[in-house]
């Protein structure tokens, strides 16, 4: 826990793999500068600890319309590689035990409707070169383990991870010049020309420069709060499946499906053989849920289980968590200069592992004064659309949230 009054060359508030990133690349950069990092919880505890764990870098897009929506498909996609690189990178230099699965995702549907859509992302994939193949029937029944799903899109690029794993490795990753200070809530900054000043409960630190790093936590701050809003995640995960149970779902190989269909389930199996599921998205206003809340979320992963998994029984589930995410009108991140000396990074629409990682890594440079061809590209993005302002926003994100719900309800 910070406590008195300390001197920094930089401040970064949060110690997810944004600030992570940041701390490491800078402290490496300037090895003479002393970095000070701060987390209100525990460091990669969060979000960042407690996602699903799909590094990918195509998303699914329902086709392009134009030469120009190809362009802009191409960009993005370049963007999620080169994010994507940025961790294999770490991961491979520093042997880095994250349970590293090179072996793709799948992008399904139970609904017919959805088919077309799959077909569409296909040909867009094709274009791009991006291997791919679609998996129907009896194919994907047994790939899959369950014949729940009428098609997929299997795409060769995503990797899936065990999330805390690399978190606590970038932790292990730090400098000697890092200090990471935990349980340290940022309760206010300050910035003048030369210095920033940021105060914790029990001390404060004096800085050249501020990173702010906070993601989810970004509008509650007051940051970029008419361009980006929170959303509540939150998925189950089963113990793993005894020898009796994993035969019972036809042995598969691990894998990782989202759902074509926006509020579909999230579904993994991974290589430890446990079944994760995240079916619900909510405008939460506060961080923690009452028991009875956290039960009936519960009980939404133990319908998406049974569902696929009809010989399974739901109490397999052992553990159960919510996570917050940043979310923006238009998918576009933040990577901006608020003042000449305070930076802030995040708001990865649900796609942060590889992009906070990269994020964070062309902050340091950013603040050690280099530009870099990434920070160019990254500049180069839109920047998140202007929000209505709330109580409007709120109501018209839950209202959103309630058409895809009804919408996806058979993918759920
Ligand atoms: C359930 C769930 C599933 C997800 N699945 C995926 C996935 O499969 N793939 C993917 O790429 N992404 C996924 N995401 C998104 C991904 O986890 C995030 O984009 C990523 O973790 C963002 O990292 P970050 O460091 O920017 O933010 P965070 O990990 O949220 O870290 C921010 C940190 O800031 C700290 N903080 C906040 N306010 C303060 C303050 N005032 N003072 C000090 N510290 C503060 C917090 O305690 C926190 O530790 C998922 C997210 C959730 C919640």
């Amino acid at each position: 826990m910070l406590q008195a009054e300390q001197q920094a060359d930089l401040v970064i508030v949060g110690a997810g793999y944004t600030g992570l990133s940041a701390a490491r690349q800078y402290a490496l950069l300037n090895p003479q500068a002393k970095v000070i990092l701060l987390d209100a919880q525990l460091a990669a505890e969060g979000a960042s600890a407690r996602n699903s764990g799909y590094l990918v870098d195509s998303t699914l897009n329902d086709g392009h319309m134009s030469d120009n929506g190809l362009q802009q498909y191409r960009d993005k996609y370049a963007l999620n590689k080169a994010a994507l690189d940025c961790v294999a990178d770490l991961v491979h230099a520093h042997q880095i035990d994250c349970d590293w699965d090179a072996g793709g995702k799948f992008h399904a549907t139970a609904l017919a409707a959805n088919e077309a859509k799959l077909e569409r992302f296909s040909q867009l994939l094709g274009e791009l070169d991006l291997e791919h193949k679609i998996i129907t029937g009896a194919d994907l029944e047994q790939r899959l383990g369950t014949d729940f799903y009428r098609m997929a899109l299997w795409t060769q690029g995503g990797v899936m991870l065990q999330p805390a794993k690399l978190g606590r490795a970038y932790i292990d990753l730090l400098p000697e010049n890092v200090s990471l200070f935990e349980n340290s809530p940022v309760l206010r900054w300050e910035a003048g020309t030369n210095q920033v000043r940021v105060v914790t409960p029990l001390g404060q630190v004096t800085a050249a420069k501020l990173l702010l790093a906070v993601n989810g936590f970004m509008a509650a701050g007051n940051i970029k709060r008419d361009r980006v809003f929170p959303l509540t995640l939150t998925a189950s995960m089963t113990r793993p499946l005894d020898d009796e149970e994993y035969a019972a779902i036809g042995n598969p190989q691990p894998w990782g499906l989202l759902s074509a269909q926006a509020m579909g389930a999230t579904v993994r199996i991974t290589n430890d053989r446990r079944i994760m599921v995240r079916n619900t998205v909510e405008v939460w206003p506060r961080i923690n849920m009452t028991g009875r809340q956290l039960m009936r979320r519960r009980a939404m992963h133990m319908r998406g289980l049974q569902r696929r998994f009809p010989q399974l029984d739901g109490r397999l589930f052992e553990s159960l968590w919510s996570g917050i995410t940043c979310i923006s009108g238009n998918n576009a991140q933040v990577f901006d200069r608020l003042q000449p000396n305070v930076m802030v990074a995040g708001c990865y629409n649900g796609g942060g592992i590889g992009l906070a990682t990269l994020f964070g890594q062309q902050m340091a440079y950013l603040a050690s004064g280099q530009m870099t061809d990434l920070i160019a590209q990254i500049e180069a993005r839109p920047q998140p659309s202007k929000l209505p302002p709330q109580p409007l926003l709120a109501w018209g994100v839950r209202l959103r949230l309630l058409r895809d719900r009804i919408l996806a309800r058979k993918e759920i």
